[in-house]
């Protein structure tokens, strides 16, 4: 049955428009649409382009497939010098406290390699706890997988998660020579930073952070920060990061346990969210790239007709292997016992994944997500955040969902802002599943028009199919932005 949740309507300027949650299409939208919408059918036109993808799509059976792996995670080390109060993983206080020695780092890999389909790239990144508190095997990792190229017929790339605090010229001149790109972790200004991620020993850690960022000046590095706050103003949050020397900034709201927020919490959430948008299209109108991800990422998918089935490649294609073996889907698992998959000795316990992926399709995950409009850009909320917030990997964390649907919401009436020449400079789409060639046809950047006043904004959506799992952005606002790094 139609379900009016999976319309989303709004306004920009004296125009109307609404995005569809069946076909992720954009349109005009007038009255021959809400008419056809209380009573829909009879009208094949407005059918395929509102409501055609209705009870298909969004289902798929992962039984019986071998995994393509994408992305490796490796857990270098679970020590970490920081006691962040938001922290998941709260290594130090973990009993096994470990680094991940070099037998078991080289069977992670040839574990992958051997038992698993993989493309022409890999991506392997470095994560922990700190991982450059284990810098000596991170240098074997980089040397020992240039080994295996060759013989396997696969380029690695290499990323780090990483808190800045304890780079040196040698760490510089070593991610640099090796093209590491790098994601630091800084919450804002030193008041936020330091009261949000402060050393073990209670003092504040901006200092000596922003004294390393220096270091890192010309490297590809990206910026992430954990919103505590939820009243936290993110343009100016933005420009100071940026201003550091930072290509990109990406937000997470902390999980709702961690962070309760009230009503008028969400409104000042909603506000600051409302203001960022504003921000972000004035300076797009302008010529001007605003590397905020967040925003940036879903207006690629709202072009490209994203149909999300995940929240993200956990599981699917990215894959985390933890410092004694352990294979988790995403790396805020590490030490969840209830959601480990095997081991890289013994291998990865095939039924586990294929339960947790199939039960976790957006289309059979929860009701809220179910009827959701945004569903097919959002893909359901983080399966840890969900988790902190209930326990429950399928359920919704609220702040989150609410935080996800202002932020698609406001990228929506940024699209609509934009003019042909700036849609035309937005990515195009880039598919596993399907040859990239085939699918990078040249549709056009203009609306198209299909009745009388009604047009289609994204006009590339409509060669997506259910297969359109956006998560690789080749769009040409951020040039040289590392749009595929792991958001941690
Ligand atoms: S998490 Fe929230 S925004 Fe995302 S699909 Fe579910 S209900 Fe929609
Ligand atoms: S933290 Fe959440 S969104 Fe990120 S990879 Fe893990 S499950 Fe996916």
């Amino acid at each position: 049955m139609l379900k009016q949740s999976r319309f989303f309507r709004f306004q920009n300027g004296t125009e109307r428009y609404i995005y569809s949650g069946y076909t992720g299409l954009l349109l005009k939208d007038n009255d021959t649409i809400k008419n056809f919408l209380d009573n829909p059918y009879g009208d094949e036109t407005l059918e395929k382009y509102l409501i055609s993808d209705m009870g298909s799509g969004h289902t798929k059976n992962y039984s019986n497939t071998t995994p393509y792996v994408e992305g490796i995670i490796l857990f270098v080390t679970n020590y970490c010098n920081l006691n962040c109060i938001y922290c998941y993983n709260k290594s130090n206080e973990i009993n096994k406290a470990d680094h991940m020695s070099t037998d078991t780092f080289e069977q992670a890999i040839q574990y992958f390699l051997q038992n698993f389909h993989y493309g022409k790239t890999i991506s392997m990144q470095f994560f922990g706890g700190e991982p450059l508190l284990n810098f000596p095997l991170i240098k074997h990792a980089v040397a020992y997988a240039r080994e295996l190229q060759d013989q396997y017929n696969v380029k690695f790339w290499f990323s780090i998660t990483t808190n800045a605090t304890v780079i040196t010229k040698e760490i510089r001149d070593f991610l640099w020579e090796n093209k590491i790109e790098i994601m630091v972790s800084i919450d804002g200004d030193r008041a936020t930073h330091d009261k949000q991620r402060p050393f073990l020993d209670g003092s504040g850690s901006y200092d000596t952070i922003m004294k390393n960022v220096q270091l890192l000046s010309g490297l590809p590095a990206l910026v992430r920060a954990t919103i505590y706050d939820p009243r936290t103003n993110l343009v100016s949050l933005y420009e100071d990061l940026i201003e550091s020397g930072f290509e990109s900034l990406l937000i997470d709201y902390a999980s709702i346990n961690k962070c309760p927020v009230s009503k008028d919490d969400l409104d000042l959430m909603a506000a600051n969210i409302k203001d960022l948008a504003g921000y972000v299209s004035r300076n797009m109108q302008e010529g001007r790239v605003i590397r905020f991800k967040n925003i940036m990422e879903n207006i690629f998918k709202i072009h490209n007709g994203s149909k999300k089935r995940h929240p993200c490649d956990t599981g699917v294609s990215r894959f985390t292997v933890a410092c004694d073996g352990k294979i988790y889907g995403c790396h805020r698992f590490n030490n969840l016992e209830t959601l480990n998959w095997g081991n890289v000795f013994k291998g990865l316990d095939f039924s586990k994944r294929t339960d947790f992926l199939s039960s976790h399709i957006i289309s059979q995950r929860n009701p809220y997500c179910q009827h959701c409009w945004a569903g097919m850009l959002c893909g359901g909320d983080c399966y840890h955040t969900s988790y902190m917030a209930s326990g429950n990997t399928r359920s919704i964390d609220q702040t989150h969902c609410f935080a996800m649907k202002e932020i698609i919401a406001k990228s929506l009436l940024i699209y609509t802002s934009l003019s042909e020449e700036m849609r035309s400079r937005i990515g195009k789409r880039t598919i596993r599943a399907t040859p990239i060639k085939e699918r990078q046809t040249n549709f056009p950047y203009v609306a198209q028009s299909i009745k009388d006043g009604i047009e289609v904004l994204n006009i590339r959506a409509l060669a997506s199919t259910s297969d359109s799992d956006l998560s690789v952005c080749d769009c040409d606002f951020c040039e040289g932005c590392s749009s595929d790094i792991i958001y941690a």
